[in-house]
């Protein structure tokens, strides 16, 4: 049984405007001749979902599909001659139309970069990309890298040109110097750069011994990189004009160093600001007290307020990463783990009943919010 243009672009009877385009796109995408070269299927299913999408994307003709049904209503258009069936040139219409002006399917899907066809003009070169682990440290305080990376340049024993010196270039027989040649394929013709050529449309008559032809030669470049302070996992450095040499003439590309910063054992980090985890011991929450804590220039001192709990979040102003972004440094989060004294002599102990004895609920406020909060959880079991 045929199915219906509904069934064929796979949407719902009371599919929106925009649900029908981006089925269609998906599909004609999927089903276009220049991805599935020679493939019959393909193209039968391109144009139904062309046919589809061409009635079902005009409101009159498909409220018109809708109340004939589709059996009706495709004879009917078969009969009125006209444009009906699915006729492939029109599919391919549809198809540009919905992608606006003369875009090959190509120019939308194809390989991309900087390489045109027979282009004989200054190209720029491409630009690259280098990833780059740096220590904590280095985030901490900058540093500067030599960094070594291979880029492709003009070769020095042809300047670029690929003929042995001395030598010339002829134009190229197979496509008579226009550096294309043209392939039938059912419906289309498409031009290819010449496979002899390369596009150029001249051969080489000797290659040159040194880059064999190509022009170019990979060589390692090593230059300094400079990272500044507060650089973080993510971030990118731009190096401008350290990227692939252009050829004949076009500028080079940039280069752009890819950051990752390795982790601390001590700073978890968060932008500019720092968290780091500092034990704390028993008297010193109970009683308030000063203890050393690490900061990345060295020890400070903070003070710990009487009564501080568990888990509390202490914070110390400009003791964290410095500020990418020029001047200031961010803050130092320090969590305060409450250390219970363990190993006690039984002298100690004692004191610690002592203690535990003489204290009530008024010294334990979080205790008794809490069997408020969880009551429910605290009954009997059953
Ligand atoms: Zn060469
Ligand atoms: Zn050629």
């Amino acid at each position: 049984m045929a199915q219906d243009y509904y069934q064929i672009l796979g949407v719902e009877q009371n599919a929106s405007a925009d649900e029908l385009k981006k089925a269609y796109r998906k599909l004609a995408i999927k089903y276009h001749p220049d991805k599935n070269p020679g493939n019959k299927a393909a193209e039968e299913k391109f144009k139904e979902v062309s046919m589809a999408y061409e009635v079902l994307s005009d409101p009159g003709k498909r409220r018109q599909y809708d109340q004939l049904g589709h059996d009706a209503y495709t004879s009917n258009a078969h009969a009125g001659g006209g444009a009906g069936g699915a006729d492939f040139r029109h599919a391919q219409d549809i198809f540009s139309q919905f992608f606006g002006g003369g875009a090959t399917f190509e120019d939308l899907f194809g390989g991309g970069g900087g390489s045109r066809r027979g282009y004989n003009g200054p190209m720029d070169g491409n630009d690259l990309r280098y990833d780059l682990t740096i220590e904590f440290e280095d985030a901490v305080y900058g540093a500067d890298r030599k960094i070594t990376i291979p880029r492709l340049e003009d070769c020095p024993t042809c300047n670029g040109s690929g003929s042995e010196p001395g030598s010339g270039k002829k134009r190229c027989t197979r496509c008579g110097g226009t550096g294309q040649q043209t392939i039938s394929q059912g419906f289309f013709s498409v031009r290819q750069p010449c496979p002899a050529c390369g596009g150029s449309g001249e051969i080489i008559e000797k290659p040159c011994h040194t880059c064999r032809g190509q022009g170019r030669v990979r060589v390692e470049k090593s230059f300094q990189l400079h990272i500044q302070p507060g650089v973080d996992t993510g971030s990118q450095l731009r190096v401008p004009g350290k990227g692939e040499n252009g050829t004949r003439g076009g500028a080079p590309g940039d280069l752009y160093v890819f950051i990752t910063v390795k982790p601390n054992p001590v700073f978890e980090r968060s932008g500019a600001d720092l968290l780091c985890e500092v034990p704390v011991p028993f008297p010193a929450c109970v009683l308030g007290g000063v203890v050393d804590v690490p900061t990345i220039t060295g020890k400070a001192r903070m003070r710990i307020p009487a009564g501080t709990q568990s888990g509390a979040i202490l914070r110390l102003k400009g003791k964290g990463m410095p500020s990418l972004r020029g001047g200031g440094r961010g803050d130092l989060h320090v969590r305060v783990a409450v250390e219970t004294p363990v190993a006690l002599t039984s002298e100690q102990e004692e004191m610690f009943r002592k203690l535990d004895g003489s204290l009530s609920d008024r010294n334990h406020p979080r205790r008794r919010a809490y069997a408020e909060q969880a009551k429910n959880f605290l009954r009997e079991e059953k």
